[in-house]
């Protein structure tokens, strides 16, 4: 398989080029030159047919020749490793719990299989690749889950001091090793433009061989394919598709399952589910895609103004306003919306969901006040342990931590606190 660079002013690459370099030179995404079609007698046979099994026919045309079908088949068996349960709420509601992974949220299942694939690929480098990100959260933990202890890789973390949450600071600061995690005084605005300047800067990429662990890279986002074939496979009703509903930030999660869709997967239609950062609800509402400056929500980890893959899902629809609003509708779910649905699907389906499972819960509501025959699944993206103070605020109750997290939590932190400065990170980066 070929990729090219949605700016079509770099060289097309295959995938191993593309997974290694994240970004394309001319600062485009890179997007594969066909999209597969999943084998009908896949789809046909899906609820006798292994997970691993699934997981592998599905990411192996993207992969082409870059890695062996044994390697490839362990990698993808590896990213996902841990259940993926379809829970029936009842009346219509399923939620596909995307939070049993090593740090609770569906970022693990991305974050192993491309922390593999770059272990593969970088096996006989002499150079070592630093992988450079920036969190607000979940990104940081599921990268330096994904990455610890793979050889020839270096990750360096960049995290607001204050800003995330006990637990996902634990999970990104205590792993040692070969993950190194920095504590910014500042915003997580601030850390993006740290690590942007980095990866233009010539005099660090000279002596680093940088590269970038976000949605961008295609390791990451082709993977997040799997999990829409494994709801697909415990839908119990095949004649009727769900609606799925996609708490959506930089959209790399639902550019995934429209991909799966593309490829032949039944979805009835896709719901992407925006906090108050909602430009591509406004975009569907008026075509017109106007990026603004991000605003602090309850969700927090959809909190982007300008969503890095929405590029890629034009690039699904070729372009095709109405092909794409045929497929695709968009809800903006406000903080107040956010704790009511905690409250009221506690209440009401005694089930808890994190602040950005909710407001996809909600879309998928106000969806099916709509369409009443239709059935759906919202996802469930994190355990509602990692933002514990919002369902205090919606239940007044506190979540149980739940025992695969002592460890991590009696675990000391190791972080080195920077000032909101590109000269102080560029320092760290070469002593
Ligand atoms: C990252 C994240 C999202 C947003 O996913 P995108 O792929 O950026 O749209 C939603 N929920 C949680 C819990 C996340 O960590």
């Amino acid at each position: 398989m070929q990729y090219y660079s949605t700016s079509h002013h770099s060289p097309n690459v295959d995938f191993r080029e593309a997974a290694i370099k994240g970004q394309a030179p001319d600062k485009g995404l890179y997007f594969p030159q066909s999209i597969p079609q999943i084998d009908p007698s896949l789809l046909r046979d899906i609820e006798s047919t292994d997970d691993a099994d699934i997981a592998f026919q599905v990411i192996r045309p993207f992969v082409g020749n870059s890695i062996p079908d044994e390697v490839l088949f362990s990698i993808a068996k590896e990213s996902i490793s841990f259940p993926i349960p379809l829970v029936d709420l009842g009346n219509g509601y399923h939620s596909l719990e995307l939070f049993h992974g090593p740090t609770l949220a569906f970022k693990d299942v991305g974050a192993r299989f491309m922390s593999r694939c770059l272990g593969y690929f970088l096996k006989e480098n002499t150079k070592k690749v630093t992988v450079l990100v920036a969190t607000s959260g979940d990104t940081g933990g599921a990268v330096a889950n994904g990455f610890f202890g793979v050889e020839g890789v270096e990750v360096v973390i960049l995290y607001p001091s204050g800003k995330v949450s006990p637990v996902q600071e634990k999970q990104l600061t205590t792993l040692g090793g070969n993950i190194r995690a920095l504590e910014i005084d500042g915003s997580f605005d601030d850390c993006q433009a740290m690590v942007k300047q980095a990866f233009m800067d010539p005099q660090l990429n000279d002596s680093l061989f940088l590269t970038s662990a976000n949605s961008i890279n295609v390791a990451r986002w082709l993977p997040q394919q799997f999990y829409y074939l494994l709801a697909y496979k415990q839908w119990k009703d095949k004649s009727n598709p769900p609606v799925i509903s996609v708490p959506s930030g930089n959209f790399g999660n639902i550019c995934a399952g429209l991909m799966a869709h593309a490829g032949g997967l039944p979805v009835r239609h896709f719901l992407a589910a925006c906090n108050v950062n909602d430009v591509v609800t406004r975009y569907l509402a008026t075509e017109k895609y106007e990026p603004l400056k991000a605003i602090a929500t309850l969700s927090n980890a959809m909190d982007v103004g300008e969503p890095s893959n929405f590029i890629r899902i034009q690039e699904i629809f070729g372009h095709r306003f109405n092909d794409l609003a045929a497929t695709l509708s968009s809800y903006t779910v406000t903080d107040a919306e956010t704790l009511d649905t905690i409250s009221q699907v506690e209440t009401v389906y005694h089930y808890t969901p994190d602040p950005h499972g909710a407001v996809a819960f909600h879309a998928l509501e106000v969806y099916r006040r709509q369409f009443p025959d239709a059935a759906g699944i919202f996802l469930e993206t994190a355990h509602p342990v990692k933002f514990p103070d919002a369902i205090e605020q919606a239940t007044g109750r506190q979540v149980p931590v739940p025992e695969s997290l002592t460890g991590v939590m009696s675990a000391q932190k190791k972080s080195t606190l920077l000032k909101p400065s590109f000269d102080e990170l560029k320092q760290f980066l070469l002593a």
